[in-house]
């Protein structure tokens, strides 16, 4: 006896927590779960390829895609769009496969609304301190982004309320096993 259609699972958290290696560390562990690709305006990182950390867009492209209809949902971030391509997304839920977004808060809030039965986990840092230095430390972005994405993170924080689940990575391996925790439990549940 099992579902016909697959589960959203939304993970959100501020920039630097450690949702990418929390979610690539999960994807090893559980079966049956996908992680949506998405397409982003930012320029691309010289560690992330095309289609497999994003599929990077002009804001031409975008936009087109926005008119097209093709998000689930998207936002700005930031300063750059970000949005989750509907196509796969069904596609994998159609066949029974659950789905994973690794996406911001105002995604998340568009997630909810669409998909009532979306399942929506905020990751959380051990304190605001160790984000600001996980993100100096990353040197990914400029040091003026860094600060836009602090902000970021206190008002992301402070919306902690409307997830179902909150884990904090203070530990990965113990975040990592809460996370999949919830996976597991939310396949089990009836209503
Ligand atoms: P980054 O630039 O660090 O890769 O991502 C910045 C933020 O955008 C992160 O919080 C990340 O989770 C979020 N993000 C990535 N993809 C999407 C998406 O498709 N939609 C939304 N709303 N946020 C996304």
């Amino acid at each position: 006896m099992s579902n016909a259609s697959g589960k959203v699972f939304v993970l959100t958290g501020p920039s630097g927590v450690g949702k990418g290696t929390v979610v690539s560390e999960l994807l090893q562990k559980v079966d049956n779960i996908y992680l949506s690709i998405s397409a982003t305006t930012r320029q691309r990182r010289e560690s992330e390829k095309e289609g497999i950390h994003y599929f990077f867009k002009t804001k031409d492209e975008f936009q087109r895609m926005i008119t097209a209809n093709e998000f689930l949902e998207y936002a700005e971030f930031a300063g750059d769009y970000y949005g989750s391509p509907k196509f796969s997304i069904n596609n994998y839920l159609s066949c029974g496969k659950d789905v994973l977004l690794e996406i911001e808060l105002q995604g998340a809030k568009q997630i909810k609304e669409k998909c009532t039965d979306a399942i929506l986990i905020f990751l959380a840092p051990p304190s605001f301190e160790a984000l600001e230095e996980r993100l100096i430390k990353r040197n990914t972005e400029s040091i003026e982004k860094v600060k836009i994405r602090l902000k970021k993170a206190k008002e992301e924080m402070k919306e902690v309320n409307l997830f179902h689940y909150l884990v904090v990575n203070d530990s990965l391996n113990e975040a990592v096993d809460n996370v999949i925790g919830i996976i597991r439990a939310e396949r089990c549940r009836i209503k």
